[in-house]
């Protein structure tokens, strides 16, 4: 068997690659006006990642303190120490108000308080007036506020109709002849079948790429893939160097215990019970921004003062938070610890430490949602008929470090604003169908793999997977120095040796659940190389990307972004958006918490 260039087409006015939270927000805009789409899957839509996210989404309603949109971007710019994108800030947090209504008004089952409001919790990095008292802008239903947003946008999608390509593998995108974007090649997991779905608007929305690392709160499905697909389609990657550590990850297994849990009061002790936050944040101690109190840990752990037989946690402690309150709004987190630590919160505190949750870096877009690539003179240009939204891309409102929050805004925000962009597109330009599609490079792809079935060779795609996780986790985790992370890069060489050698045993068994994992494998490594080399070019620390050898913040050389080109691993640069409008106000200086 060989792969030829004919596979059936279908064609579309637009498509949308994800059916999380960006994907679904989007898809139902551009239903709603009509336009032909379709939604891929690789899992069924309501297992998509957001169904994951507990803690809630922000928005300055002031229903429990006074609160403006100005106070949340101030928070925001500050929270990304001074990396993220002034315009993109702005935007987000002036729409955020008017978003979650419209979520409430699309099902969503906010908790209520007793006038009944949405409630709203504290959450790390929340400030009334531009820094001083804690804010609480974090609307939550309980502690599954990520659950209700997708099925209450799914639901939404299935009554205006919108057509699912679920369970379908999104394997690269693909160019006309005139090297513009206007396909995908997909793969229907249930029986191993390719098709081409072509379309002049491509909307990635495939979520994270957390997989990366080895101890993360991400499900396997955040491989990165729709960031191969870009850095195969020579485009570049933003930020990469900045994934964000949670600070309280399950000890040992990673998932989340979420950052409500110190919104509702949660204190971290050490060995010796001392509260130790008041030492690294005096002012608002547990409620320090992520990347602050993820170090906080470490440091605690490196010098000596974790818990357990290894002294290699701390603990978060709830006992003194009223059981109603636990019962009523963090009753995934209880499960959770009895599930996965056999402790009940209410009497025993919980195992923490920081584990890979989030990638503040991504796919570069504008705020219109287009992706932008320097041209031949370095001037970012929009890339025609491709678009990111989502944890996949970077916009770049979380620049350095995200706020607990911020990404459920992100993805409704900038979905619902970037279907707005294709719509007017094809208002301008109906889609047309009449282009020959470049498939060469991607049936080399499957060709490849193809031809090395019979490789003879023990080495496998799970062991090869594992081994990335940890030369990720040793190289590139919450403290980084040139050393470590030049091992990684000569490591990441052998890495992708071995993916180069390793076969799968049959692959064209039609339901075959090892060839998608090469293929997500192939994200994940292209993705190691990303962060790893966009980490050791950056020589200063920033939010989430800490060295201990250039250990203080650079504005004079670093106030930029890296653009990583997988072709020779090469880097560019590219401005922060310092809006003229707010750089007095909002200008950088040191960030205390
Ligand atoms: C445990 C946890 C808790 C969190 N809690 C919060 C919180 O309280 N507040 C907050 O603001 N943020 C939170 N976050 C972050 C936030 O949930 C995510 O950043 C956000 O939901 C990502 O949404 P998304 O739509 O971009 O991607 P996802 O929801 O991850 O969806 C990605 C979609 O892409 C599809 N896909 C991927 N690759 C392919 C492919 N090759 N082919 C076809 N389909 C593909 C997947 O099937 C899926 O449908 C949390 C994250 C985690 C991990």
């Amino acid at each position: 068997m060989t792969f030829t260039n004919s596979f059936s087409i279908e064609t579309f006015d637009a498509l949308v690659i994800g059916a999380g939270g960006a994907g679904m927000r989007s898809a139902l805009q551009l239903t709603e006006h009509g336009h032909k789409i379709a939604m891929i899957s690789k899992v069924f839509p309501t297992r998509s990642h957001t169904v994951a996210a507990q803690g809630g989404v922000n928005a300055a309603l002031g229903n429990v303190t006074p609160d403006k949109w100005e106070w949340h971007m101030y928070d925001t710019i500050k929270g990304s120490d001074f990396l993220g994108d002034q315009d993109a800030i702005e935007f987000m947090c002036r729409e955020a108000s008017e978003i979650v209504r419209e979520l409430e008004h699309f099902g969503v089952p906010f908790s209520r308080l007793d006038n009944g409001k949405v409630y709203q919790r504290a959450f790390g990095g929340q400030s009334q007036n531009y820094g001083e008292e804690q804010a609480h802008r974090t609307c939550a239903a309980a502690d599954r506020t990520g659950h209700a947003i997708l099925h209450s946008l799914y639901q939404q999608n299935l009554r205006l109709g919108t057509t699912f390509y679920d369970e379908f593998y999104a394997v690269d995108l693909l160019k006309n002849q005139d090297g513009e974007i206007n396909g995908v090649l997909v793969m229907n997991i249930h029986d191993g079948e390719y098709k081409i779905l072509q379309s002049p608007h491509i909307l990635l929305a495939t979520g994270g790429a957390g997989q990366v690392f080895r101890n993360n709160t991400n499900a396997s499905i955040n491989t990165g893939d729709g960031l191969g697909m870009v850095l195969r389609a020579g485009y570049p990657l933003q930020d990469m160097e900045f994934w964000q550590f949670h600070p309280t990850g399950v000890s040992g297994k990673g998932m989340l215990i979420s950052e409500a849990v110190r919104g509702e009061g949660g204190k971290l002790r050490n060995a010796l019970g001392e509260a130790f936050m008041e030492k690294y944040a005096p002012r608002v101690k547990d409620l320090a921004s992520r990347d602050v109190v993820a170090r906080a840990i470490a440091i605690e752990v490196n010098e000596g003062r974790g818990c357990g037989p290894d002294k290699d946690y701390v603990l978060l402690d709830i006992s003194h938070i009223p059981n109603e309150i636990i019962t009523e709004r963090l009753p995934g987190i209880r499960e959770i610890s009895q599930t996965f630590l056999g402790i009940d919160p209410v009497k025993d505190p919980i195992h923490v430490y920081p584990t890979c949750h989030y990638m503040m870096g991504g796919i570069p877009t504008n705020i219109s949602g287009q992706v932008v690539s320097p041209d031949k003179d370095g001037n970012q240009q929009p890339v025609k008929g491709l678009y990111a939204i989502g944890e996949c891309a970077c916009v770049s409102v979380h620049g350095a470090n995200r706020l607990g929050g911020n990404s459920l805004l992100d993805i409704v925000v900038f979905g619902r604003k970037t279907a707005l962009t294709i719509d007017e597109a094809l208002k301008k330009t109906p889609a047309q169908h009449n282009q020959t599609l470049n498939l060469t490079p991607v049936v080399n792809r499957l060709n490849r793999w193809l031809n090395k079935a019979e490789c003879g060779s023990n080495d496998t795609v799970v062991q090869i997977k594992k081994d990335l996780q940890l030369v990720m986790e040793r190289g590139c985790g919450v403290f980084r120095d040139q050393p470590t992370m030049q091992k990684a890069l000569e490591e990441l060489e052998v890495i992708q040796e071995r993916l180069e050698n390793v076969c799968i045993s049959d692959f064209s068994n039609v339901f075959n659940l090892e060839r998608l994992s090469a293929y997500e494998l192939e994200n994940l490594v292209t993705i190691g190389y990303a962060t790893v080399v966009s980490a050791l070019a950056r020589t200063e620390s920033r939010g989430a990307h800490s060295r201990v050898d250039y250990t203080e913040r650079n504005d004079d050389e670093w106030l930029k972004h890296t653009l990583y080109f997988q072709n020779n691993h090469t880097l560019t640069f590219k401005p922060v958006n310092l809006s003229p409008k707010h750089h007095e106000m909002i200008k950088p200086k040191p960030r205390v918490y």
